[in-house]
């Protein structure tokens, strides 16, 4: 097992692997930009090291300061947490070449995922049900437009480098084909360098669902039910559930084998997210993501499983700690991403925070990295915080949201606490009767009240 672990990410991530670190004797090691000299993971872990200035790309993003900071203090393994550097296989094989052990999947299988033709491919080939779509990317208009019209309209464009939803372009018809797939191609170049571009048949009433799986990477693998992701806005996820309301027991089963049995004959190593969109009882993969996700909480509360733990060991060499059968879904579970941001626009709301006060009580769980006084800084994420909770079943699991929203203060910046406290009044929200549409047209119509 490693004696001491890099974390190269900040905020509430950060948080989340020291302390998987200290249950585990394991010495944790804070990198941070001039901006977060004051930050919570900076004080909690047992070693810091500042990186760079604000700026990601000089600090959280960069590979020498990351790597020299690992010599500096002799981490032997780096934890990427989400985001930043955590989906970079060039990065993950420069730490390789310096003997280091990068807490995550292979380089090669980060590669294959990170491009979504290749994704889908790959998992076409191992019998995972895909969105119908171009073979491939699809470079010249009168292609995309004999593709779309035996696909049949709506279809959407989608960047193969994406990610965060952006470079996704809808087109309803023939006649908006044309803009849809020269916006989708130029945002992608600017996003990713990369403006290559191919075509999906576009659902119109799917719901978000995404499969969970963990390999010990020497193909054995298993899966941890699903989340439903549906509540979305601009194709961010804002609330997410575990198990997904519309997901029976035999589903479940059926479609959670078909991912474990993919990420054994990968021989994929560590966590990872097989996502689908839902619909008519049938799932249609569309990418995978080979990192931890943000919602993980919701899947370790019905699992009860530490998957950052699980990380660590797998990475060390170690066999994962629990088989398939061990593997028992135990009521329900929800998650609310809680932002800095200013209702109704959703525009960043960095400041000083005045006062905050975590809710507790059974079943409550909040990953946070605020404290009173803290300032969260304007070049970062605008995630302050999730607040997840879990009930004996989703009936529960509400109530207890509710209650638990009611006692979280935040003051200083504005956030998104209201959306939620209206979201859970909603009726649709309370059936779990949503799909991944509904919250944008709900925005559009009731503006949440700040206050
Ligand atoms: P990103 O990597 O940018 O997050 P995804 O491929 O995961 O992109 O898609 C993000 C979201 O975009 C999905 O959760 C869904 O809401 C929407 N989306 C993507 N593909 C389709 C599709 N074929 N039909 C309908 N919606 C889609």
């Amino acid at each position: 097992m490693f004696d001491k672990i890099l974390i190269a990410n900040r905020g509430e991530i950060a948080l989340r692997v020291i302390r998987a670190c200290r249950e585990m004797g394991i010495a944790s090691v804070a990198v941070h930009s001039t901006a977060d000299a004051d930050a919570m993971h900076v004080r909690m872990a047992d070693e810091t090291i500042c990186i760079g200035p604000a700026s990601s790309t000089d600090s959280y993003l960069s590979f020498p300061a990351i790597i020299s900071a690992c010599e500096v203090t002799g981490a032997q393994a780096i934890h990427p947490g989400y985001g930043f550097l955590s989906e970079n296989a060039r990065f993950v094989q420069i730490v390789e070449d310096h003997d280091l052990t990068f807490i995550g999947p292979s380089a090669e299988h980060i590669r294959v995922m990170g491009d979504k033709i290749t994704a889908k491919e790959t998992m076409k080939t191992l019998g995972v049900p895909c969105v119908p779509g171009s073979e491939g990317g699809v470079t010249d208009m009168d292609e995309a437009k004999r593709l779309s019209a035996d696909m049949g309209y709506p279809v959407i464009i989608k960047a193969t480098a994406g990610g965060g939803g952006r470079g996704m372009k809808v087109a309803h018809g023939e006649d908006d084909l044309e803009r849809a797939f020269q916006t989708a191609r130029s945002e992608a170049k600017a996003a990713f360098g990369n403006d290559e571009v191919y075509i999906e048949k576009y659902l119109t009433t799917p719901r978000h669902i995404e499969v969970q799986v963990f390999g010990d990477g020497k193909g054995r693998a298993v899966h941890l039910g699903e989340r439903d992701c549906s509540l979305q806005r601009r194709h961010q996820k804002v609330l997410e559930e575990a198990p997904g309301p519309s997901i029976t027991e035999e589903e479940r089963a059926r479609i959670g084998k078909i991912c474990a049995d993919a990420v054994a004959d990968l021989g994929y190593a560590g966590a990872g997210t097989i996502e689908f969109l839902y619909e008519d009882g049938e799932f249609y993969f569309i990418e995978m993501n080979t990192r931890l996700q943000v919602e993980h909480p919701v899947t370790e509360a019905v699992y009860g499983v530490d998957l950052v733990r699980e990380q660590i060991r797998v990475a060390a060499g170690l066999p994962m700690s629990f088989v398939q059968e061990d593997l028992k879904l135990n009521g329900h579970a929800i998650e609310a991403r809680i932002n800095a941001e200013k209702l109704p626009t959703f525009s960043p709301s960095p400041g000083r925070i005045t006062q905050y006060h975590a809710p507790g009580g059974l079943g409550v769980r909040i990953d946070s990295a605020l404290y009173d006084g803290y300032r969260i800084p304007p070049y970062y994420d605008s995630l302050i915080g999730k607040l997840i909770v879990h009930g004996r079943d989703r009936e529960e699991a509400l109530a207890r949201m509710n209650r638990a929203l009611g006692e979280l203060i935040v003051d200083g910046v504005d956030t998104t606490i209201p959306l939620f406290r209206a979201l859970l009044q909603e009726e649709a929200v309370q059936r779990g009767a949503y799909n991944i549409h509904w919250l944008e047209h709900w925005l559009a119509q009731s503006v949440p009240d700040p206050n």
